[in-house]
């Protein structure tokens, strides 16, 4: 395909639900390249999760294209997918997806530890990726002992461990109060743009869809401009 971060081609997911047949997406097509930062607008319901799932490979259409960095998602085995989710994709969640039982900072060594990163470099990047987020001295917290602001800040950091060059984000600041969703969104921003990754944002916050390079809006399974 193309040298794009990412691109979907009439991709379909139909979803069954007894004998209801919903077609949550009806031939949506993307393409974001790299370095670019683009928000996924639509209603709840509008299929923004299925399109995100899809595109961070951990669900598959039904039919269509998908590329993540030039690599078809059809021609991967299931390793390969693994693979490239793990290297080339960060993925920030609505709630955060902490392990509980890890502190932040083994949650942001692990991912690392699972592309066969050595110990030692693994904690030192996530050191210096808590620092970023501004959270150095909550290293050994759990994420029950973090606010939902700074749960969010460590998946964010954990989501980049990897030095990924596409982010998929899914309503990242959904869960928090405006003001600490601000500061959360423009903290996610100032990283993506720094690190100069391409990102995927969905978002329903129209002020927030307004700082990213453009808008797209989910609308009867098909992606059309803002
Ligand atoms: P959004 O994120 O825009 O709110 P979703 O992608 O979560 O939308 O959902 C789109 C539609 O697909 C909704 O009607 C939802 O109920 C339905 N849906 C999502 N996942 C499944 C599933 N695994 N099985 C059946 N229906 C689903
Ligand atoms: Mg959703």
């Amino acid at each position: 395909m193309s040298d794009a971060a990412l691109q979907l081609h009439g991709l379909v997911k139909v979803f069954h639900q007894g004998e209801r047949r919903l077609e949550v997406l009806r031939g949506a097509d993307l393409t974001v390249h790299p370095g670019e930062m683009v928000a996924l607008l639509g209603p709840s319901g509008a299929g923004k999760s299925t399109l995100l799932q899809i595109c961070g490979l951990l669900e598959k259409p039904d039919s269509g294209e998908l590329a993540i960095a030039g690599k078809e998602a059809r021609k991967l085995s299931e390793a390969e997918r693994t693979a490239l989710r793990g290297r080339t994709i960060g993925f920030v969640y609505q709630y955060h997806h902490l392990l509980p039982e890890f502190s932040a900072l083994e949650n942001i060594v692990m991912p690392q530890l699972i592309v066969g990163r050595s110990k030692a470099e693994a904690k030192a990047r996530a050191q210096s990726l808590l620092a970023e987020v501004g959270l150095a001295e909550r290293a050994s917290h759990r994420p029950a002992r973090l606010s939902g602001g700074e749960q969010q800040r460590v998946a964010i950091a954990r989501a980049l461990a990897n030095e990924p060059a596409l982010l998929l984000a899914d309503e990242p600041t959904g869960n928090l109060d405006p003001g600490t969703g601000g500061r959360v969104f423009d903290l996610l921003i100032g990283m993506v743009r720094e690190k100069g990754l391409a990102a995927l944002i969905a978002t329903h916050n129209p002020a927030l869809a307004e700082r990213m390079d453009r808008r797209l809006r989910l609308e009867d399974g098909r992606i059309v401009e803002g």
